[in-house]
């Protein structure tokens, strides 16, 4: 049980709560438990508490409901808000003490209204705590769920002194976090002989070891600008959060090109598709061809919660969807629901990934400017196994349902 249920059992009374420590232990559970928020609303007959685990919430306990302007008021005087303010929104931060490792709570209270079993109004907040913790939080590669051969491809493809390495999916795919996890995995192959610096908007986490810059457009501290400044820094490693104009894509291509390891995002359809956005980008196919050397296509997906994984059938017209040979070995498995994850059937999430390796047979086909199907394909026969694919594995596994697979991944066709 959390230390915050058992406090709550342990009161006489209501009255006889100390709020500060409940509060505390509420937000201390989140926290050794790996939770990302903290969400507090009135239901019907509580307060309910819950904790965002692997991407989905979990009842942490269920307060009094009367504790509601007590605890939305503690919470406020942690951010410095206006403490008996409940009708209209509000945001701060606040940062727990060391005992709590120094995280960062970035907190949003916002009014809400429903009708009490009285029959009366209750008026209140429901209170969102996003949780930043920069010490704690690891970005492990091995972690992320990636299929073997991407990982082993990618610590490869980290270990050449040089090119650029793009990483693509839509927002939500495990972009910054596989960054992250890749600028971690250099600095604890290479320690303190490795020079890495980043230009991010915004910093997400504080990684050890690591130079990282802020983008400040109002400053005119764009891309472009910090870039120039940082190829004067002697970096080996350089991550750009994000190329979306034809400036910053110049630079890091050519940065690419002189020996330097440039690892960064660009949003595009496809894994394939990445060139093409480039060209589009005034970016020559034949630097574009030197410089790039993988292109990583994610997407997030959540896992079969463990405990309550049962044997399925999905629907005919869905089964359709699977190759028969496939099909006929497949152990199908979804979730039935349990308290284990909250009746959702899920409890992880892992990535799903497509590697598009630059070789040299695709070098010559960027340089010849090919149509994205046709690099597609290409990739293909070089041995790339397409998101569509590595998603049905996993279903086959009966690692996550194919409904799962259907909403999160684009077909091949
Ligand atoms: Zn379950």
């Amino acid at each position: 049980m959390n230390k915050a249920s058992e406090y709550l059992q342990s009161a006489d009374s209501v009255e006889s709560l100390e709020i500060t420590r409940l509060v505390d232990l509420m937000i201390s559970d989140a926290i050794e438990s790996g939770a990302s928020d903290i969400h507090i609303e009135p239901w019907d007959a509580s307060l309910v508490v819950r904790i965002r685990l692997n991407g989905v919430l979990q009842e942490l306990l269920h307060l009094p409901v009367e504790l509601m302007e007590k605890v939305g008021g503690r919470l406020k005087v942690m951010a410095n808000l206006v403490s008996y303010e409940m009708d209209r929104p509000q945001e701060g931060h606040a940062q727990t003490g060391q005992e709590m490792g120094g995280v960062e709570l970035r907190m949003s209270f916002f009014p809400v209204v429903r009708g009490n079993h009285q029959g009366g109004v209750l008026r209140g907040e429901k209170i969102v705590i996003r949780i930043f913790d920069p010490n704690r939080r690891s970005f492990n590669l091995d972690d992320l769920g990636f299929e073997a051969p991407t990982l082993d491809t990618m610590k490869q493809l980290l270990s050449k002194p040089s090119g650029m390495i793009l990483f693509t999916g839509p927002t939500g795919s495990g972009k910054t976090t596989a960054i992250y996890a890749a600028l971690t995995h250099l600095v604890e192959k290479h320690g303190p002989a490795i020079s890495i610096s980043t230009v991010e908007d915004p910093v997400e986490y504080n990684l050890p070891m690591i130079s990282q810059a802020q983008i400040h457009h109002a400053k005119e501290f764009t891309y472009p600008v910090a870039l120039r400044s940082l190829m004067r820094q002697d970096p080996q490693v350089i991550m750009v959060g994000e190329i979306r104009d034809a400036e910053t894509a110049n630079i890091a291509v050519q940065a690419g090109l002189t020996g330097h390891l440039v690892i960064s995002t660009i949003h595009s359809g496809s894994t394939a598709g990445v060139f093409a956005r480039m060209i589009n980008m005034k970016i020559e196919p034949f630097l574009l061809a030197s410089s790039v050397i993988g292109v990583l296509g994610l997407r997030l997906i959540r896992t079969t919660c463990p405990y309550c994984a049962q044997p399925y059938q999905p629907e005919v017209s869905y089964q359709k969807l699977i190759p028969d040979t496939l099909l006929e070995e497949a152990s199908l498995r979804n979730g039935g629901g349990c308290e284990h994850c909250a009746g959702t059937g899920f409890s992880g999430q892992a990535s799903v990934t497509e590697m598009l390796e630059v070789d040299e047979t695709m070098r010559e086909a960027i340089m010849d400017k090919l149509p994205t199907r046709k690099l597609q394909d290409i990739a293909i026969e070089r041995g790339m196994k397409t998101l569509w694919q590595a998603g049905i594995e996993r279903v086959i596994r009966g690692e996550t349902p194919l409904e799962e697979i259907i909403r999160s991944i684009p077909t091949d066709k």
